[in-house]
């Protein structure tokens, strides 16, 4: 079970569903064009989900060993800004989403970018790309009233320190609001749920002890080495 610690306080928050967006920054979705095909922006965001082990988090990430074999030789780093729900909530209205809102936190969505290739060649669903035990760390929650304005906000990734993602979250194709009402009109929210927003341009193939910094202005930092 994912429990994840409120800043500034002794309360801990035990996370629930795990919503993800993709392609939600377009110079990101331009990352996976070839000279053969252009990715389009998505006219609905694009939802995905992890299970809650997940966002077990710890200051490591590993591949995960099948038969005594790692099952990807190319995991991945996305930056998120990590939106957590803190009421119950269904066919929420745009207008007042963010009353729904309970805080924030950084995220990386780690991806196993060879399998998700692999799976969606087949038409298969990618969750084992996406979906691996401690895929989604988190740091630890933001109250809401902490961050003035979370569509505004730097996001940076660090690589062995070297700057790998720099974006703001204002780039987001899709709106917290509208995410809110969309996730909530479709699945429902409850208390406990995150929403991964989507990952800036900057993926990048990590390596084993490689050294990993995300930050978001006024949320936190998150730093994870890869074992
Ligand atoms: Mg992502």
């Amino acid at each position: 079970m994912a429990e994840i610690k409120v800043k500034g306080t002794d309360e801990k928050l035990r996370i629930e569903n795990i919503y993800c967006i993709g392609r939600n920054y377009l110079e990101h979705i331009k990352e996976f064009d070839t000279p053969e095909k252009k990715l389009e922006a998505p006219k609905e965001p694009m939802v995905f989900l992890k299970p809650n082990t997940a966002a077990i988090t710890a200051d490591y990430i590993s591949i995960p060993v099948l038969k005594g074999k790692k099952i990807s030789d190319n995991l991945q780093n996305e930056v998120e800004l990590v939106v957590v729900i803190g009421k119950d909530g269904v066919s929420i209205p745009k207008e007042n989403a963010m009353e729904y809102v309970y805080g924030y936190a950084v995220g990386i969505d780690f991806t196993l970018r060879d399998v998700q290739a692999a799976l969606k060649k087949e038409g298969m669903p990618w969750a084992l790309s996406k979906g691996f035990l401690m895929s989604a760390p988190v740091s630890e929650i933001v109250k809401k009233e902490e961050v003035k304005n979370a569509e505004n906000l730097c996001i940076r990734l660090k690589l062995n320190g070297e700057i790998k993602q720099d974006a703001n979250t204002s780039m987001m194709i899709f709106k917290l609001p509208y995410l809110i009402h969309y996730i909530s009109s479709i699945f429902g929210l409850k208390k406990g749920d995150m929403i991964f927003t989507g990952t800036p341009a900057g993926i990048t193939k990590l390596n084993s002890g490689d050294k990993i910094e995300a930050e978001i202005e006024t949320v936190g930092k998150l730093n994870v080495m890869v074992v």
